[in-house]
C-alpha cells in the first residue's frame, strides 16, 4: 500500500492528519459505535448487514449518523478504492463528536465519522490447522439488560479486560461467561459448539454480539442440513463437545483445540468446522458489495 488515506468527516486525509478533537466524546466517554468489516478480493462481505447493525446501534444510543446508509456504502467502497485495497479490514467508527467535558450528548454538535481500511491478518495460518488453546476468564460479560450486546459501542473495556486475562494466561483468545455463569462469547468472537452433528451458539440476550460471521455460519450450516440451535449452555457442554470453533470478522472461522486444559474432540479441527470454513471462504467473495465494478460517488 502506498500512502494510506483515511476517511475523516467528509475528506480523505493522510494517516498523520487523521486526528480528532480531545473533546470528542468517543475519546472522553467511549460514546459512539463502530463496525469491523472485511473486503475479500474487492467484495465487501455483507456490508448491508454491517451497516444495519451500525445504524441500529446508533439508534439505540440516540446517535444521529450524518450520512444515509447508501452514502455510507459509498464511503466504505471509496475508502477501499482510494487505498487500492481489495483484501483488507475496514474499521468504521461513528463517535458522538466534539462537545465539552460534561457527558451530555446535547453539547456535541455533530457526530464524527472515520473509516480506516488496511491489510489484516489476525492469527497465523498454522493456527487454523492446529486450533486455538483458550481459557475461561474471570471477567464476566456485561449484563445484556444493562448494556445490550446488540449495541456495538465504543465501550469495549469489558472485552479489553478479557484480553488482558487471556494475555496473562498466554492464550490467544478467551471465553467469557455471563453474570449467571453461562457461556457468552470471546473477547471479539462468537462461539459455536458441535455435539452429535448439531450446532449450538448462545443467543444474543445471554450476552453475545449477534455477529455477522455467526449469522453467515448459521445460514451455511442449515444449507448443509445441520441443525443449529441458539441456546444457553455451560462450560461442561464446551468441554464435552465434539468440536468447538470461534467466528468473527477478523478471525473468520477458527477451531478451538483445548479449553481450560480439556482437549476438544481429538484435539484437531473437526470435520464440520473445516467444512464450514471452506463454505464461509467461498461466501466471502460473492456475498456483498463489489468495490471495483460500479460507479460510486462520495458526497
Ligand atoms: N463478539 C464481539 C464482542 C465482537 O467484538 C465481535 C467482532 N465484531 C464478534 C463477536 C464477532 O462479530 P462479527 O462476526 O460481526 O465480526
Amino acid at each position: 500500500m502506498s500512502e494510506q488515506l483515511i476517511f475523516l468527516d467528509g475528506r480523505f486525509v493522510k494517516k498523520e492528519d487523521a486526528v480528532i478533537s480531545v473533546y470528542d466524546h468517543g475519546f472522553l466517554y467511549g460514546d459512539g459505535v463502530f463496525e469491523g468489516i472485511r473486503s475479500y478480493s474487492g467484495n465487501v462481505f455483507r456490508l448491508d448487514e454491517h451497516l444495519s447493525r451500525l445504524y441500529d446501534s446508533a439508534k439505540s444510543i440516540m446517535l444521529t449518523i450524518p450520512y444515509t446508509k447508501e452514502e455510507m456504502t459509498n464511503i466504505v467502497v471509496e475508502t477501499l478504492r482510494q487505498n487500492d485495497l481489495r483484501d483488507g479490514y475496514i474499521r468504521l467508527v461513528v463517535s458522538r463528536g466534539a462537545g465539552n467535558l460534561g457527558l451530555d450528548p446535547r453539547n456535541c454538535a455533530k457526530a464524527s465519522v472515520v473509516v480506516i481500511a488496511e491489510p489484516l491478518s489476525i492469527y497465523p495460518k498454522e493456527l487454523y490447522e492446529t486450533g486455538l488453546e483458550i481459557v475461561t476468564v474471570a471477567t464476566r460479560r456485561n449484563r445484556s439488560d444493562v448494556l445490550s450486546p446488540m449495541v456495538k459501542s465504543l465501550n469495549y473495556l469489558n472485552n479489553i479486560l478479557v484480553k488482558i486475562e487471556a494475555n496473562l494466561a498466554g492464550a490467544p483468545e478467551a471465553l467469557m461467561l455471563n453474570d449467571q455463569g453461562y457461556v457468552a462469547e470471546g473477547s471479539a468472537d462468537n462461539i459455536f459448539i458441535v455435539k452429535d452433528n448439531k450446532l449450538y451458539t448462545p443467543p444474543g440476550h445471554v450476552g453475545a454480539l449477534v455477529g455477522i460471521t455467526r449469522n453467515a455460519i448459521i445460514d451455511l450450516a442449515r444449507v448443509k442440513g445441520y441443525e443449529v440451535s441458539e441456546s444457553v449452555f455451560t462450560r461442561h457442554d464446551v468441554y464435552t463437545a465434539d468440536e468447538v470453533f470461534l467466528t468473527g470478522t477478523a478471525a473468520e472461522v477458527i477451531a478451538v483445540s483445548k479449553v481450560d486444559g480439556r482437549v476438544i474432540g481429538d484435539g484437531n479441527p473437526g470435520p464440520i468446522t473445516k467444512e464450514l470454513l471452506v463454505d464461509f471462504r467461498e461466501l466471502t467473495v460473492t456475498d456483498g458489495v463489489k468495490v471495483f465494478d460500479q460507479t460510486l460517488h462520495v458526497s
